[in-house]
This record gives structure tokens, sequence and C-alpha cells, in this order.
């Protein structure tokens, strides 16, 4: 046998936070308890049948066997463009502007290897998704927190951050409609992020894979729609949360050339695209008809509806969303992120996620999902009603 020693990069993984939560959740689930997850965003309704049938044709094609190309299909990043001009008004160079990614994560953590040394320093949202921090920190980089504040509407103050850090900053992460918080951007907002960009000479990645989840009417911006972003930064997108296909890893990137080509060189190196046949099936998710979308936002606002005004009427506090399927939810006076989130679950089954997970800003919140049906998020608010908090 020999000493099996793992690099430092793994070594300095910070702490996972939801480990004695899993824990308690193996507890509850030993005493015969019914557990109601209500803490993973992860869609619980079925693909669109017509994006399955895409599947099943392309995988019989003896062509979608072999290799793909790294950057994705002519086909899959035309459809891309053709879906960004129709969806955002943006034109994008399908050649340059857009790559393919087997899901937006695996953009999102392998960018940092191409614009990050040792020692450079990344911005990011606390709150936030944790995969900009942890591939900042496997590419060496150092880590500038911009807290979301309740305040602020959960926008990063970027007036608040230091001249210095500001200076020597690379890049910046930023995500709206945003996970956990659920929070929106402005296009004022996006504005600022361009000027900031621009004086600093930060590259800004913006996660948009919630823009398509939005309710009452709501159409979330892009930030390339902002003059000068494709000059500053580049967008990640995703098929995951807007057509149920979560578990199929397909998702894109598109905006500055240079910072596209960079990532598409990065990812040639170490992976060999996404199945062709899962892009085909991609290609008809973007190009048909967008009617199960439309159907889909408005079971999540049903749901949304009922959960917020049976978890309002408990007296919980939190913004009712625009945009994604969470509630970012205030802990009730006298517990801390972990103590309620423990509570809810050993009393009632209940699994939320505790604020803290998602970086020191987040404590005192819990995220909360609405990817269950109706009579599950019923059921929930009625066990937290008969136990109380
Ligand atoms: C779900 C999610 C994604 C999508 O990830 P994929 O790898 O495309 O499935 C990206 N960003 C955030 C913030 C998410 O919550």
């Amino acid at each position: 046998m020999i000493k099996i020693e793992t690099s430092d990069r793994l070594n300095n993984l910070p702490p996972y936070l939801f480990k004695e939560i899993d824990r308690q959740k193996g507890e509850v689930r030993k005493k015969g308890m019914d557990i109601i997850d209500l803490g993973v965003g992860d869609p619980d309704l079925p693909t669109p049948p017509h994006i399955i049938d895409a599947l099943k044709k392309a995988v019989e094609d003896s062509t979608n066997h072999r290799y793909p190309s790294y950057s994705g299909m002519d086909d899959f990043n035309a459809a891309v463009a053709g879906w960004y001009k129709r969806r955002f008004g943006v034109d994008l160079d399908v050649g340059k502007e857009v790559v393919t990614l087997i899901g937006s994560k695996e953009g999102i953590a392998h960018i940092p290897l191409a614009f990050i040394n040792p020692g450079d320093t990344a911005l990011i949202t606390s709150p936030g998704y944790p995969v900009p921090s942890i591939g900042v920190g496997f590419a060496g980089g150092k880590i500038y927190f911009m807290d979301l504040l309740k305040e602020n509407h959960f926008l990063p103050d970027l007036e608040a951050i230091p001249d210095d850090v500001a200076r020597r900053a690379k890049m910046m992460f930023i995500n709206y409609p945003n996970n956990p918080t659920s929070a929106v951007a402005t296009e004022a907002f996006f504005k600022k992020v361009v000027s900031f960009a621009k004086s600093n000479n930060i590259l800004v990645c913006h996660d948009a894979a919630y823009t398509e989840l939005a309710f009452d009417g709501y159409k979330p911006i892009s930030f390339l729609q902002i003059k000068g972003a494709k000059g500053v930064g580049i967008e990640f997108h995703s098929l995951s949360k807007t057509y149920n296909m979560t578990g199929w890893r397909l998702g894109f990137a598109v905006g500055h050339k240079a910072v596209i080509q960079a990532l598409g060189r990065i990812k040639s190196n170490i992976d060999s695209g996404a199945f062709q046949a899962i892009q085909v099936a991609g290609i008809a998710a973007m190009e048909s008809d967008q009617s199960c979308l439309k159907e889909l936002n408005q079971t999540y606002a049903r749901r949304r509806d009922v959960l917020a005004d049976g978890l309002m009427d408990l007296g919980l506090k939190f913004d009712k969303p625009k945009a994604t399927f969470y509630f970012w939810i205030e802990v009730p006076k006298g517990y801390t992120s972990a103590e309620f989130t423990s509570h809810l679950l050993l009393k009632t089954g209940v699994v939320v996620t505790p604020g803290n997970g998602f970086g020191q800003a987040g404590e005192g919140y819990v995220r909360m999902t609405f990817t269950l049906g109706m009579e599950r998020l019923k059921e929930a608010v009625e066990r937290i009603r008969s136990v109380g908090f």
C-alpha cells in the first residue's frame, strides 16, 4: 500500500458545511420519518417530450457517435446565437463568440485556469454558488468577497470595494437572477458593472442560468444587452433549469472573443466536448416552440404562491421571488442558520439549506426551493405550523 497524500488544492478546499445536515438527515431517516427535501436546486419535472424525441433520433445516427468538435457543433452554436438574438436582441459571432459546455458548472470551474495566476485576485459574491470560488482556489487565486446584503437588494456594492483590491482584481463573478438569494439585476446595476470593469480592467463572468425561470410577466435581462458588456466579459448559460435538463449536461458561454477562445483552449486540453446527440436535442430545445417554458413557469409560480403564502402566514420573512425557484428566508430571532435548519429537519423532516453554506454573508438566512409538487409544499407548511419555531 502506498501512502496517499492529496494535494494542497484538495486539502485547502473550504470545509463542507452540509456534513452536519447530512448526518441529521440520516438520523431522521433512520427514525422512519418522511423527509420533504426543499434543499436541492434540481427541477423535479421531466424534460419535455419533444426534446427527448430529438435525442432518441440523434442517438441512432452513427455520425454522432464520434468525438465531437471541441468548441461545440456549428449547428448548436448557431442555435445558441439565434436564441440570444430572439430572446435578448444580442448579436453573436457563431464561430468566435460561442463555446459549448458540458453544463455551465464545467465552464465556470474551468475559466479561472485561463486567467488566474497564483496570487491573482477574483471578486466573488457572498453568499454565492460555490463553483467560482472553488475554481479560483484550484487555480491558486485569492478571493475578495463582495457581500450581498438585503439593504442593497442583494446586489454587490461596487463602491465598497477598496481601490487597491479593485485595481489588482482580474476577474469578477456575478449571477442574476441569483442563487441563493433569488435577487434580480437591474439594467442600472449591470451598467455600473461594465464601467467598473472598464476602469479597473476586470474580466466579468456573468452566470445567467436562471434568466428563463421568471414569473408575473417579468423578463430578466442578459448582461450582454448592456452597451460595452461584450468588451469586458462573458455570460454563462445552461439548458439545465430552462428545460429541466440538469442530468443531460449541456450549457454554453458567450461574449468576448478572446475570453471564449481562451476557455475553449483550456477545455480542448481537458475534455472532448458534449455528446453530439445531446447537442442535437439542445438545438431542438432552443429552436422549437417555447410553450413548454411558459407552462413550466406557470407551474413554478403557482407553487411559489402557495408556499410563500403559507410561510409568510407563519411569520417567516422573505421577498417573494420574481425569478429562480428559491426563497431566501431570514431565520427567526434566536436561531443561527444552522440551528434553524436543524430545528426544521429534526422536528418536521423538512430540509432547507443553511445560508452560511453559501458564504459567511449568508448567515442569518436559509434557502428553500419549490422544486416539489403542490401537495408536498402544503404538507411542509402544515408540519412547520404544527411545530412552530
Ligand atoms: C443550477 C445552476 C447552474 C447550472 O449548472 P449546470 O452545470 O449548467 O447544470 C449554474 N449556476 C447556478 C448559480 C446554478 O444554480
